[in-house]
């Protein structure tokens, strides 16, 4: 068993086991790319989540393993048919409870840091990923507890949004990645864009890094960092400092 600590928002939070994301797809190879490597891969190695990729045609009663059907109504496009689905997430909840059940979806809450952070305490999730023309509606109606979008833009399927929330929420997990404060220092946390950062060579054609970063003065460089991160966010997302 692995004994997770997590500090947010200056309280320690135990975790008593891994994170488990569980993802339901009609194109399971599409995650052998992103699970395989970097990030997803690393904290799968260590222990510290678990995914898993479920492909819906197994759940389906048709014999021909369709999992689409016409629209009523006669819209154009095919709708992912609601009972592989139900019959997939009945089978995951009967194995253990879920936080949430989430549907990636263009309407839903559009994605963002706090969603990721918030999304990185809990320790079971699903996230469906649609395909077609979207799902059969009462699907969202009566088993998704959550939607999430990752833009105002419209993908083929749900499967790079459920990679990409796999990814920005995994990486939050302590012990993922290697410095955990490098996570906490990143843009849209605190509502702050990051402050620019350099590495050697200190001068490069002429090109040279601020004086300030070679200076050793921690405490003024600190304070150089939170000056430049703020005029980054006024020039770039004014936006983020309304609140
Ligand atoms: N007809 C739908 C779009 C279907 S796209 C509409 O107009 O809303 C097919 C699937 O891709 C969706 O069901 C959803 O799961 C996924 N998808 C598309 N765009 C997305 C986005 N911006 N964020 C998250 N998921 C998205």
């Amino acid at each position: 068993m692995i004994f997770i600590y997590i500090c947010k928002a200056n309280q320690v939070i135990k975790k008593e086991r891994a994170m488990r994301i569980d993802i339901i797809t009609v194109l399971p190879e599409m995650f052998d790319g992103p699970l395989s490597c970097s990030i997803l891969k690393r904290a799968q190695d260590r222990g510290l989540a678990e995914i898993a990729v479920h492909n819906l045609r197994d759940y389906t009663t048709n014999k021909h393993r369709k999992v689409d059907d016409y629209p009523f109504g006669g819209e154009a496009g095919m709708v992912m048919q609601i009972q592989p689905v139900d019959a997939c997430i009945s089978a995951l909840k009967a194995e253990r409870d879920y936080d949430e059940v989430i549907f990636t979806s263009p309407d839903g809450e559009t994605f963002n840091q706090p969603m990721a952070n918030q999304l990185s305490l809990l320790d079971n999730i699903i996230i469906l990923c649609g395909h077609y023309k979207g799902v059969d509606f009462r699907i969202r109606e009566h088993l998704i507890t959550r939607e999430i979008s990752i833009g105002d833009y419209v993908l083929t399927g749900g499967e790079m949004a459920a990679a990409v929330i796999a990814d920005s929420v995994v990486r939050l997990i302590p012990g993922v990645i290697g410095d955990e404060q490098s996570a906490l220092s990143d843009c849209f946390q605190d509502n702050l864009l990051a402050p620019p950062i350099y590495t050697r060579p200190a001068d490069y054609k002429g090109w040279k890094v601020p004086d300030i970063l070679l200076s050793g003065h921690q405490a003024k460089i600190d304070d150089w960092r939170y000056e430049q991160a703020l005029l980054r966010t006024r020039t770039l997302r004014p936006d983020l400092l309304v609140n």
